[in-house]
């Protein structure tokens, strides 16, 4: 069967035609109208939410033989060329694989000369973050002087990796993830325009995994019909995507209320077996869940929910078996587990951890009675205390409350620095605790970490995490410590990576320090020596 709902076919052609990203139609379309078109551009979004089609579609803009205008023809021989791909004065470019400082000069080199048959010379590099830093600093003199009638658009999923110096001279467009709904809403308009049938329901489970792109969303409607045909129904939807069904989720959700972790693993294994897609499982039980929470905290949660894909007399009747708190708790748990699982070789078991933790949860205390307990605690989870904000800080301390130092209260950012190395070589995914926490205090002693929520305290403070952060210290300082955490207003200290960078700085104006500096840093404030 030769049909492709191909993103070539289906891409819009015009502004009026794209889903979604209306705000940065609207200022575009103002631009061009009042004749104020910015010579560079930054797109920036995930992948699929229309990049290069804002883009493709504004060279045709700029350049229609009727235009500029936000309603390029389509039917000129620029338009025609544009939309061809081959039009000599559009240039696009794949920053990946052209990514050198050598690319880049022939770039600038060519982009002197004069246009051939368009008003202006447009180049679109995509994946722009990956060019080398010497290719950027390339780029730099062009586009503080670009030449009359040039115009750079950049297009990226990674705008943290952009150059500040780049960033400052683009007009700069996020590019939001495009919602259930408008995805659904094109793929029933190219199922009718291609004569498919297809229910409702079917369309939303693809565009729920389509996850907010529509590349993904329409190729997944590709594969969903060359398996069968013009006439589709849910079973092979779910067959083909490796979706759980509502039965299954409608299970799940009965052993989690009676907190039976052994049918809840049963039921994993038996989904597993079925060679079904656990991360795409993980995120059904999400929803499901975001359901539940729903049912109980609206009087009218139809307006709330699909109610295409959920049974919503099943979900009033199981909600009655959770609390909303631990609904949410639930949520955080396999919210975490989701991202987990894409790293990990071993998604089963890190699912499956999950779920054992999932039915652990138990409703949230009132405050004070949590106050109370922590107070009461002994060993290494200690009462919160006020204290100074760490050296780097400059922050107020807490409102209301008088500023005491730490009783051992040094902090060394340097053997932070190590311990976060450490943690990010063995243990990644324990990074983005670490990511949370105040290190109030780390010396030859102990290590006080603050945390501002009690749920990723408890999460922090299971023996084995205790144990993994003593062992990630010593085997920065060499030292045992002792682990406090805490629970209070937390202004999460850096990451290594500034932290090592401003220690560096204050310390030596500017010159940097080597690695066996920073040890032998480590060794004079805590008088050990190295051992292999
Ligand atoms: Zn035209």
């Amino acid at each position: 069967m030769d049909f492709q709902v191909s993103a070539r076919k289906w891409r819009p052609q015009k502004f009026s035609e794209l889903i979604g990203q209306e705000h940065i139609v609207r200022t575009l379309s103002n631009a061009i109208e009042m004749n104020r078109v910015s010579h560079a551009f930054l797109f920036s979004g995930t992948r699929g939410v229309g990049k290069t089609t804002m883009a493709r579609i504004l060279a045709r803009v700029l350049n229609c033989e009727k235009g500029p205008t936000v309603d390029p023809c389509g039917a000129c021989s620029l338009c025609e060329e544009i939309t061809a791909g081959n039009c000599i004065d559009v240039q696009e470019i794949d920053g990946a694989s052209n990514n050198g400082v050598a690319e880049v000069r022939d770039l600038i080199d060519n982009v002197q000369y004069a246009t051939s048959s368009a008003r202006y010379k447009v180049y679109i590099i995509d994946e722009v973050h990956m060019l080398s830093k010497s290719a950027f600093n390339a780029l730099l003199k062009t586009l503080e002087e670009p030449p009359p009638r040039v115009i750079f658009i950049f297009a990226t999923t990674e705008l943290i990796k952009i150059p500040e110096t780049i960033l400052s001279r683009c007009q700069c467009f996020e590019f939001k993830p495009l919602s259930n709904a408008q995805i659904t809403k094109q793929l029933e308009l190219i199922c009718g325009q291609e004569g498919i049938q297809i229910d409702e329901k079917g369309l939303v489970e693809i565009s729920k995994i389509g996850a907010g792109s529509m590349r993904d969303a329409q190729s997944l409607l590709d594969q969903v019909i060359a398996y069968s045909g013009k006439k589709v129904d849910t079973d092979s939807v779910e067959a083909v995507l490796g979706i759980v069904g509502g039965t299954t989720l409608e299970l799940f959700a009965e052993s989690l209320i009676k907190r039976e972790p052994s049918e809840l693993i049963a039921l994993v294994q038996d989904v597993a077996n079925q060679g079904k897609d656990l991360g795409l499982f993980c995120r059904s039980v999400m929803e499901y869940l975001r359901n539940l929470l729903m049912v109980k905290v609206s009087r009218n949660p139809e307006t709330l929910l699909n109610t295409h894909t959920c049974n919503l007399e099943v979900l009033k009747k199981q909600a009655e078996g959770f609390h909303a708190d631990e609904l949410q708790q639930m949520f955080t748990i396999l919210s975490r587990a989701e991202t987990e699982m894409k790293r990990s070789s071993l998604a089963q078991m890190v699912f499956e951890m999950a779920i054992l933790r999932l039915t652990e949860t138990r409703p949230f205390k009132k405050i004070d009675d949590l106050i109370h307990k922590i107070n009461q605690a002994e060993g290494e989870i200690q009462p919160a205390q006020p204290v100074a904000s760490p050296p780097q800080s400059d922050a107020p301390p807490a409102k209301s409350q008088p500023i005491v130092q730490p009783d051992n209260g040094s902090f060394d950012p340097s053997i932070w620095a190590k311990v976060r190395q450490e943690v990010s070589r063995k243990r990644p995914p324990f990074e983005h605790y670490l990511d949370k926490c105040q290190v109030l205090a780390l010396n030859e002693k102990e290590i006080q970490l603050m945390f501002s929520d009690s749920f990723t305290l408890d999460m922090v403070g299971t023996p084995e995490n205790i144990q993994f952060i003593k062992d990630m210290v010593q085997s920065a300082s060499g030292h045992e410590v002792q682990v406090i955490l805490k629970l209070g207003e937390a202004r999460p200290t850096p990451p290594a990576n500034e932290q090592k960078k401003k220690t560096i700085n204050d310390e030596n104006q500017g010159r940097q320090k080597t690695e066996s500096e920073i040890i032998q840093d480590a060794l004079d404030i805590f008088g050990g020596t190295v051992v292999k």
